[in-house]
């Protein structure tokens, strides 16, 4: 098996993301919960799409693309923070994003107009029609003697999905200088590439870690998340099986994607009057709400120790409420 390390990735992210316990969320769900805070990657309002960009952008300089082509909802954290790392990396970033919930200049559409990124808007529901038009923009790159790199919706694929593994790497080390025994990892699952990332991540350095996904829309992740983790895997030349089953999912997408729900939103005021902590309605409140019924399910013993992935969001707090 190859090492992390030998896979090239371009720095973008401050790393690494401060992980401390939450000691009122832990008093009141009779266990221990720690905050790992991917919200503060430090580009933009920060976001776990930066650590899945430090791989992809290496790739598409490796490969002399001078724009980034990326897509998502209107809303879309995933293309701000790919606008905000192609400024840092000085390359073009081109937004396709769907017409579809609030396109307005509000939250990420702010963001995205301050970095000055291309945003065009398909009035499709389809990412298919999206690529399609991915194609023939690079076709026009071409063209002018300019390169475009594509990167699919989430930035999930086995690229982007390395990012999380790196990310339990760190964990692990937090886990060792604070001698700290970790039992289980909840984070949002939204595309698939994070969840992912950190269950192979969990496989290979923390393997009595148990990872949880929080799914926050209706894809069928049960098979997505299996595929990217083998994918991932072998991106490493790790041979180990991984089965479909080895994978952890909660639905807690309620209304719809992008749709506040009931729980979410009872779970992002629990933390924030806890612990003065801001979670976003689209991704991490939800995901928060999954780890509340977890916890009253009885998922977690007093001696666990679980680990909250604070995804980031905070650019969509400000349209979606
Ligand atoms: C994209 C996103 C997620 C989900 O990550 P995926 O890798 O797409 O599953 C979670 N939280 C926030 C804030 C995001 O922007």
């Amino acid at each position: 098996m190859k090492n992390l390390s030998e896979i090239p990735r371009i720095p973008l992210a401050v790393l690494p993301t401060p992980l401390y316990r939450l000691p009122n969320v832990s008093a009141a769900l009779h266990t221990n919960v720690y905050i790992k805070r991917d919200d503060m990657t430090g580009v933009s309002l920060g976001g776990n799409k930066v650590r899945k960009l430090e791989y992809l952008l290496h790739d598409a300089k490796a490969q002399g693309a001078d724009t980034v082509l990326t897509t998502g909802g209107a809303q879309s954290n995933h293309a701000m923070l790919t606008a905000a790392c192609a400024n840092k990396l000085g390359m073009h970033a081109v937004l396709i994003l769907k017409k579809r919930g609030v396109w307005e200049r509000r939250g990420n559409q702010i963001l995205n107009d301050l970095l000055g990124a291309d945003v065009r808007f398909v009035d499709t529901d389809d990412y298919a029609d999206i690529y399609a038009q991915m194609d023939d923009i690079c076709a026009a790159l071409d063209k002018q003697g300019r390169k475009g790199y594509r990167i699919p919706v989430g930035g999930s694929v086995p690229l982007g999905s390395l990012g999380y593994v790196r990310c339990v790497y760190e964990l692990a080390e937090q886990a060792a200088a604070t001698h700290t025994r970790f039992s289980h990892i909840v984070c949002a699952t939204g595309s698939g590439g994070t969840h992912a990332g950190l269950a192979l991540g969990a496989k290979l350095y923390l393997p009595d870690c148990k990872v949880t996904g929080i799914m926050v829309d209706d894809d069928p992740f049960d098979r997505i998340v299996p595929d990217l983790m083998r994918k991932t895997a072998s991106l490493l030349d790790y041979r180990e099986p991984i089965a479909d089953a080895d994978v952890r999912l909660l639905g807690m997408v309620g209304p719809g994607y992008a749709k506040p729900s009931a729980e979410g939103q009872a779970a992002i005021r629990m933390l924030a009057e806890n612990e003065g902590l801001i979670l976003d309605p689209v991704y991490t409140g939800k995901a928060f709400a999954g780890l509340l019924k977890m916890a009253r399910e009885g998922a977690f013993t007093p001696d666990d120790n679980v680990v909250f992935l604070h995804s980031g969001g905070a650019g969509g707090l400000f349209a979606i409420s």
